[in-house]
């Protein structure tokens, strides 16, 4: 059994897959925000309720390559916490711990809308914006574990329209997240107009708003496709059930890629909200 948990800052969810990849338990509890030693005694029970298994687990962060700690998490209380240690002191096995984007590009690229694609880059647009980048079947870590850490890039090529450019929460000003998280949308809808609104509704406007999501969204997947050259990029998070971003943004970004032509599919991720669950489930692909 492949054990996965995905330790989200409002949920922790749970699931178990079969060696056939099939769902055999999954179940949702709160967090306990704020609550370090709460929120290990919420994993460990989950696990232990599910049995034997290999255990992965995503988290809105990464590990530091440094001091093994977590860091870049927006949960900030598991800042600086020793988290792959206490898990595995409380469950007595070994704990694969991994960013939650790359949990969600991983599971996309097995058995989801990347399946049989060769390397896929995944990006989350949701209340954050997070990526990352799977190779062969494999996440690409990187040497300071943020590969795909392209939601703290800077927006290319700002224009007036995109100026002054936001503060972000990293302390950097610019940020991509600034522009494409759900809530960079409201706030420029409301810079616009005037309005409070909520994304969906601006979506669902299908107005000024929405054209210059889609005009940044391209701009910034352009950088993507002349760094990596994905063959697919899949799309999760709030903001990926807007229908207009898989035919829009394809036209708006060929004039930002290098290339006479652009064959990279722009996707809609298969396993919705929980992609970043299978995907640490998946962290132990080769015990099969
Ligand atoms: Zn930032």
């Amino acid at each position: 059994m492949r054990i996965g948990v995905d330790l989200g800052g409002t949920k922790i969810e749970a699931l178990a897959l079969d060696a056939g990849g099939r769902e055999v338990f999954r179940k949702r509890v709160l967090t306990p925000r704020g609550d370090y030693s709460a929120t290990i005694n919420a994993v460990v029970a989950m696990v232990k309720e599910i049995g034997a298994g290999t255990v992965g687990v995503g988290i809105p962060g990464a590990l530091s390559r440094m001091t093994g700690l977590v860091k870049n998490a927006n949960s900030t209380w598991l800042i600086g916490r020793p988290l792959k240690q206490d898990l595995e002191r409380a469950l007595g096995r070994e704990v694969r711990i991994e960013n939650d984007a790359n949990c969600f590009a991983l599971s996309e690229a097995i058995d989801g809308a990347g399946k049989g694609a060769r390397s896929v880059f995944g990006v989350i647009l949701g209340t954050g914006v997070g990526g990352g980048i799977v190779v062969d079947g494999e996440v690409l870590l990187g040497r300071n574990a943020i590969a795909g850490e392209w939601g703290h890039n800077p927006l290319p090529l700002p224009g007036e329209a995109d100026l002054p450019l936001p503060k972000c929460y990293c302390g950097r000003s610019g940020c991509i997240e600034t522009y494409l998280s759900g809530p960079a949308l409201e706030r420029d809808h409301e810079r616009l107009t005037g309005e409070r609104r909520s994304a969906k509704e601006i979506a669902d406007l299908d107005g000024q708003t929405l054209d210059r999501y889609l005009e940044r969204l391209a701009r910034a997947l352009a950088g993507v496709i002349n760094l990596v050259d994905p063959d697919v990029i899949v799309l999760g998070g709030g903001m990926s059930n807007v229908p207009r971003l898989y035919t829009d943004v394809p036209r708006l970004w060929t004039r930002h890629v290098f290339s006479d032509h652009v064959a990279t599919r722009l996707l809609r991720n298969v396993h919705g909200d929980s992609s970043g669950v299978r995907g640490a489930a998946w962290l132990w692909d080769e015990e099969t």
